[in-house]
């Protein structure tokens, strides 16, 4: 069972204590929900959505010093802890050092969101988006956006508590990225074609 529709028709109500987030209290995640090359934001608005935690509550989870949930942290190898990540997440470490950045080490990411509306209308945001000087969407070739159309605001590429409770939404405005509308649950994966034009952009970098 990977649909997302159908984990959260079988999601229990979960009492949360925000002092025992660990993998064995029982969150619900899939790797079968995730696009190729994913970026850490896009993993985490579903990981929130999923199960129902609020973004000050994750934000807290990433990395083991204190954090002020509203100033966040790095969306980076510096910021997240990639090991207690990928096991808050129970997904392989090497997707979440993935969706931090390029492996290489080559490519700087930029400092603001950017993003391709067809993507974030399936609710998928690429790390290859990120990427600075891309221009493009591998997957759909639109022009990547900054931004959002509706109030302007440019959301920092930052983990904080805003952008974690705004899940492919402007976190100012709300308004959603993608033109159509998003059903997080039912969106089907990219397609074949897309999830290579992504894979090869990736290593392309
Ligand atoms: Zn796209
Ligand atoms: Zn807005």
């Amino acid at each position: 069972m990977h649909s997302m529709a159908a984990a959260a028709r079988a999601l229990p109500i979960l009492t949360f204590d925000d002092a025992a987030l660990c993998p064995s209290f029982g969150y619900v995640f899939d790797t079968h929900w995730l696009g190729p090359y994913e970026s850490i934001v896009s993993i985490l608005w579903k990981f929130a959505r999923m199960n129902a935690l609020p973004g000050h509550v994750l934000v807290g989870h990433l990395c083991a010093q204190p954090v002020d949930p509203y100033e966040g942290i790095c969306a980076s190898p510096a910021g997240v802890e990639t090991r207690r990540v990928a096991g808050i997440l129970g997904v392989p470490m090497k997707v979440v050092r993935c969706a931090l950045g390029s492996t290489s080490g080559r490519r700087p990411l930029d400092s603001h969101l950017r993003h391709c509306p067809r993507c974030m209308s399936r609710g998928y945001h690429s790390i290859v988006h990120q990427f600075l000087g891309a221009m493009h969407c591998p997957a759909h070739g639109d022009w990547l956006e900054q931004g959002c159309d509706a109030c302007g605001h440019a959301a920092e590429y930052r983990l904080d508590a805003q952008l974690l409770d705004a899940p492919f939404k402007c976190p100012r405005c709300r308004r959603p990225y993608g033109r159509s509308t998003i059903n997080l649950w039912t969106s089907s994966p990219l397609p074949k074609r897309m999830r290579t034009a992504m894979t090869r952009a990736y290593f392309s970098y």
